[in-house]
């Protein structure tokens, strides 16, 4: 192959040598890149300055991720900061101007967020969208029987999940309750050191040796991750499961439902527990549902601490569903972003129409930011070699392309916009690196960014490196997690 860049070798045509000269030409006058691509711990590059913002920055987001069990846990914290930062309902505003903050509510689970910019919005919007449902096991329909003398709750788990990961764990359950009235019971039990939590049983290695044999997938069954729930029968002795009469009659005391109401709920069983700094250095975080609100949180405050009002108009998504494929009315294949769009456009520019929504979604650009998977040194087998797999604190991750197989379902960012987050990122000192799903063929993986890039939007998937994703606790440092802030920050102000 010859290298088409050297003058001295020939080249196919006049096109193609005119073609690499205005190459050249426009590339002398970009500037170069501040920093170079990170494959190592970037602690040291920073100022003592900066590593005390990641020290802080990272106490906030243990904090929000404690509190953050689920998605409506997530919407309504975020919410919560949004309004105390001066954002108002979208409904308040017949007209949009520069500096506005407004917010857009799907069903208290999917949450937008925008700050109307300098430029009309059909000059296209800059978007960080992040996703805050996690896996889980949601509790079934008619979740409450009794067997073998104590009381479970039935499940069905939610999301790409390792079954045997979710047995002999404390568990919290939070959701709401839904009367036939229209009134909503919150339900978090668990997370307080006075609170009871519950747990999935296992078999004792005494008679688990059939079980042990089995593999992986196959030792825990998905219809078995049954919730122990109580043990203490009632008095009742016409009653005919005692426990679970037991159980109802606490229900209905506490929290004035009855069994029928629990056929109307969003009930979530989670690890119980706050998050927590890992590692003697304090270096890293352990924590459930980190897939994918370490993200969600930096979008979330990158937006809050812009510099000001931005020239394009910046928007934060944080969103439902992407772990089961952003189906339903919450996810990203709704059309609940292209409504919102279309809702911003109408108080901002009233005269723009079909042609100018349709404008502003192919005009826009988007951070997908969903978490990255990270070099594990213990299953090393299954990472892209030759330096394509994201290591701990080694920075914010750009995968340019996602998917399995051979890019299939993948949503690939193009060579020009990777150099412009590229470019963004340098000029902003934001430590990054790239990452790959793993080696060739040895899974795959997807996010919102394709829901958004049919639009003809640049889309690019951009985020945190974990291990154990998708765990009950999952890893990440707290230096990729300030990183993701600081380019979501950079990124929106561009
Ligand atoms: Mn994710
Ligand atoms: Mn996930």
């Amino acid at each position: 192959m010859s290298d088409l860049s050297d003058p001295g070798s020939p080249t196919p045509c006049t096109r193609q040598r005119e073609y690499i000269a205005d190459m050249k030409r426009q590339n002398a006058t970009k500037s170069t890149p501040a920093a170079p691509r990170l494959r190592e711990n970037g602690w040291n590059r920073l100022t003592a300055k900066e590593q005390r913002a990641v020290t802080v920055y990272a106490a906030e987001y243990l904090a929000f991720l404690s509190a953050a069990k689920t998605e409506r846990q997530a919407y309504e914290l975020a919410l919560a900061a949004a309004r105390q930062a001066g954002f108002r309902p979208l409904e308040d505003r017949a007209r949009l101007k520069p500096g506005d903050q407004v917010w857009i509510g799907g069903h208290g689970r999917t949450l937008l967020l925008a700050v109307i910019g300098r430029r009309p919005l059909t000059d296209g919007l800059r978007i960080a969208g992040a996703h805050t449902d996690a896996p889980r096991l949601d509790a079934k329909t008619t979740p409450l029987y009794e067997d073998g003398g104590l009381a479970w709750l039935d499940t069905r788990y939610y999301g790409g999940i390792k079954k045997y990961q979710w047995v002999t764990l404390p568990l919290a359950l939070h959701g709401v309750i839904a009367r036939q009235d229209g009134t909503l019971v919150p339900v978090a039990i668990g997370e307080d050191p006075a609170d009871p939590v519950f747990t999935i049983t296992d078999l004792l290695p005494h008679l688990g040796k059939e079980q042990e044999k089995k593999s992986l997938d196959d030792g825990i069954k998905g219809e078995n991750l049954n919730v122990l729930f109580g043990s203490h029968p009632s008095p009742d002795r016409k009653a005919k499961d005692k426990v679970k009469a037991a159980l109802l009659k606490l229900l209905r005391e506490r929290y004035a439902i009855t069994e029928e109401d629990l056929t109307s709920a969003d009930l979530e069983i989670v690890p119980a527990g706050p998050a927590r700094e890992l590692g003697l250095d304090r270096s890293m975080i352990l924590g459930y549902g980190q897939d994918d609100r370490v993200c969600a949180f930096a979008c979330l405050r990158a937006l809050l601490d812009r510099p000001g009002v931005p020239e394009h108009t910046a928007i934060v998504l944080l969103c439902d569903k992407e772990e089961v494929g952003s189906i339903g009315a919450t996810g990203m294949d709704s059309v609940f972003f292209e409504n919102a769009v279309a809702e911003l456009l109408h108080r901002a520019d009233p005269r723009a129409g079909d042609l100018g929504r349709r404008r502003t979604l192919a005009r826009s650009k988007m951070i997908s930011a969903d978490v990255a998977a990270a070099h594990d040194p213990n299953y090393g087998d299954v990472s892209a070699p030759n330096d394509n797999m994201a290591r701990i604190n080694a920075g914010l991750t750009i995968s340019k392309y996602g998917g399995g197989r051979g890019k299939s379902g993948a949503s690939e960012a193009s060579a020009e916009f990777a150099a412009e987050i590229r470019r963004i990122f340098n000029d902003h000192q934001v430590l990054w690196q790239t990452g790959e799903l793993g080696k060739v063929d040895a899974g795959g993986g997807g996010t919102i960014a394709k829901f958004l890039a049919r639009y003809g939007m640049d889309v690019v998937d951009c985020g945190v490196p974990l291990l154990s994703m998708h765990a009950p606790w999952e890893v990440a440092g707290k230096l990729d997690a300030y990183m993701a802030w600081k380019g979501y920050r950079a990124f929106l102000a561009s």
